[in-house]
């Protein structure tokens, strides 16, 4: 009887110890659990979160182009500026694509400056020769007049994969934000996946899209739109076009006879005609913007993809050499992506001190 009852409390200790093993270690483990269900937590929120994202900081996506220019300009001048040193420089400014021309324009500028300021401390020529650059894109920050005439109609031009379509979407999540009407114009009737993009986004968020079978003129799709915008009361018209490079001749004169079409209608349309370029092609987008305006003026440049590439250095040829307005630069490939360009923020990004 004894002994039973030494058995049955023996077997109660094993349980409870084999309880305490198995449950109680469990619930003394509660940080862990709690970190893993708030991780959870904030990703869900996250997705689901309907404040809007935060834009990509300039700072941020020049990283690429901030190590290729500015982390090699740090420490350069810390002989004054010799003949050996403008070589360097001429160096670090072709590699981060500023081009021949304006990195001889840049290095006659620090010359001049230097022995006119009689600037020769490290410090002082680097402030130089930032200022020189920063110069370069001073046309950028003219104010743009919008909505004078409704619909307010942009024609997006460049070649194929630069990211007309894309800049499209974020530009209409813009003016949607901004409480604009929208219409968009299918004009690239080459590519059907073009006007296939195009219409989810559109269904996506209520904008109409005004698109044509493929192979179309893209000038009677672009007018049918404006037309239509204009019965609407639509404020912005957002225009796509082909970018086929491999027929130029051909991809020309469409732009000529959109211009054409389009001046017909008594809206003055484009009101905007803007060239996007991939900053990532370097030298290329100089070549591209030269044919381009041959067929069509733009009034103003988008570069994308600024993010994740070490060349974008040739912003500063590109402002210098055609005197053209930077609208809007990508950063990266969500709708917030897409900022207005702002000379000050975008120089001061690129030369900022290296580490976060
Ligand atoms: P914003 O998004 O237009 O406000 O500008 P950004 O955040 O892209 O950065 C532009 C300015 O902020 C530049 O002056 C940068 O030098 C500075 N900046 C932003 N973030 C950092 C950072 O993490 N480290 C350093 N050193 N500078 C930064
Ligand atoms: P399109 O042929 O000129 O219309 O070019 P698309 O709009 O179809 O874009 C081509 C590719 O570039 C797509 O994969 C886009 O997501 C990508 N893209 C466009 N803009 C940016 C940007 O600013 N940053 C990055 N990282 N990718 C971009
Ligand atoms: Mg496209």
């Amino acid at each position: 009887m004894l002994f039973d009852s030494f058995l049955l409390v023996g077997f109660a200790i094993v349980v409870a110890v084999a309880y305490w093993l198995l449950i109680g270690r469990k619930e003394n483990m509660p940080e862990q659990a709690d970190r893993i269900h708030g991780k959870e937590q904030g990703f869900v929120k996250e997705s689901v979160a309907t404040k809007p994202a935060e834009p990509t900081s300039f700072f941020r996506a020049l990283s690429r182009s901030r190590v290729q220019l500015s982390s090699s300009l740090r420490g350069l001048f810390s002989d004054g500026f010799n003949e050996e040193i403008r070589e360097d420089l001429e160096a670090i400014l072709l590699s981060s694509d500023v081009g021949v021309d304006t990195t001889d324009w840049v290095l006659e500028k620090l010359e001049e400056r230097s022995k006119q300021d009689d600037v020769s401390d490290p410090d002082g020529l680097l402030a130089l020769l930032k200022g020189i650059l920063a110069s370069t894109l001073v046309v950028s920050g003219g104010t743009f007049e919008e909505g004078a005439t409704t619909p307010h109609v942009i024609l997006m031009i460049g070649v194929n994969g630069v990211g007309k379509t894309t800049t499209i979407g974020k530009l209409e999540h813009r003016y949607q934000v901004e409480g604009k009407t929208v219409l968009i114009a299918a004009g690239d009737t080459f590519r059907a996946a073009a006007v296939e993009q195009l219409k989810s986004w559109g269904e996506r968020n209520g904008i109409p899209v005004i698109a044509q079978d493929s192979g179309a003129d893209s000038a009677s799709v672009l007018y049918d739109a404006c037309e239509s915008a204009k019965a609407r009361g639509t404020d912005i018209v957002l225009a796509d076009t082909a970018g086929r490079l491999q027929n130029k001749t051909n991809l020309m004169s469409e732009l000529e006879k959109i211009g054409r079409v389009l001046a017909k209608l008594d809206i003055g349309a484009p009101h905007e005609v803007l060239l996007v370029l991939d900053a990532g092609t370097g030298q290329n987008a100089i070549s591209q913007t030269r044919e381009f305006t041959k067929a069509i003026r733009p009034t103003g440049l988008v570069l994308t993809k600024l993010d994740g590439t070490a060349k974008g250095g040739v912003i500063f040829a590109l402002a210098r050499e055609f005197g053209l307005p930077i609208r809007y630069v990508g950063l990266g490939e969500r709708a917030e992506d897409l900022r207005p360009f702002d000379a000050t923020s975008f120089v001061d990004a690129i030369f900022a001190e290296a580490g976060e």
